[in-house]
């Protein structure tokens, strides 16, 4: 399934002769939404293969709670590595990644830093048997493929924007774009490593960079999950002239730098700009 796109009359783009759109990712499906989907559907055949998928996230990733939903939807059993220690009452995310069946196991954040490396994947396998394992934020080489469908499905746009997390929804979108448009990621973690994390998975999907594209880095607003009274104030003026609530973590950001960069003149009169609801 496609999600819509639509028009955004906005003053602050128009007044600078920009044309504005959203890509409402976010209605692709209520349990697993936007780029969580995109990123997830190619995983699925070999998770169900395999019986199990493991995956890791923090206490509040959407990624946990999509996964468990596919794992539910689609018939294997998931296993959630949690960071941090456990809370009960489990949170909202957590409660619902147990609802639809995921088992949730929980690891320090020494040994979560080191999630990848050999002994604590071999203490995981002792302990959970073998599992199709998908890394934290479910990007690996199929999400990228996935996100590259996201690209070809909105063409007649001159720049395509979306939020960073981990990278792995631009890695894709970029590759799907054709090539007189440009991708661009607004990053929502402090710190300039996440042009590197697109590249690496671009060379795991792709062998190499693909398409036109480039993180900007400076709309974190303090770090992953920050928030400042700016910030605040941006979503609730857009909601109300809007009608849409963008989330804190990711959509805000994006869209608060679209904005800024609108009225600071960065894109040419006649650009039209194409912003990823991503979830
Ligand atoms: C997970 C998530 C992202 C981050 O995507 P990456 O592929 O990890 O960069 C962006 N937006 C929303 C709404 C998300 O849930």
């Amino acid at each position: 399934m496609t999600s819509p796109v639509v028009e955004l009359a906005d003053e602050r783009a128009a007044r600078r002769g920009l044309r504005l759109f959203l890509k409402r990712d976010d209605l692709i499906h209520p349990e697993l939404p936007g780029n969580k989907w995109r990123k997830l559907r190619h995983n699925i055949e070999p998770a169900r293969r395999q019986g199990t998928l493991l995956t890791f996230g923090g206490a509040y990733s959407n990624h946990i709670r999509a996964a468990a939903a596919a794992g539910k939807i689609f018939g294997f059993a998931t296993i959630g590595v949690i960071r941090g220690e456990e809370h009960r009452p489990l949170n909202d995310s957590l409660a619902f990644a147990e609802r639809m069946g995921m088992r949730l196991t929980y690891l320090d954040r020494a040994a979560y830093r080191r999630k990848h490396e050999p002994d604590v994947r071999a203490a995981l396998r002792e302990r959970f048997g073998d599992f199709y394992l998908l890394p934290e934020g479910g990007s690996n080489a199929l999400a990228v493929k996935g996100c590259a469908e996201l690209g070809a499905e909105v063409p007649g746009f001159d720049v395509v924007c979306c939020p960073c997390g981990t990278g792995g929804t631009l890695a894709g979108l970029a590759a799907g774009l054709a090539p007189h448009q440009r991708a661009l990621g607004f990053s929502v973690l402090k710190g300039d490593f996440m042009e590197g994390e697109v590249e690496r998975l671009q060379r795991a999907a792709y062998g190499g960079r693909r398409g036109t594209w480039r993180v900007e880095g400076g709309f974190h607003f303090g770090g992953y999950a920050k928030r400042t009274p700016e910030l605040d104030a941006f979503i609730d003026d857009f909601a109300g002239r809007h009608g849409i609530v963008l989330d804190g973590i990711y959509t805000a950001k994006m869209m608060f730098g679209v904005l800024a960069l609108a009225g600071h003149g960065a894109f040419p009169e006649g650009t039209r700009i194409l912003a990823v609801i991503t979830g």
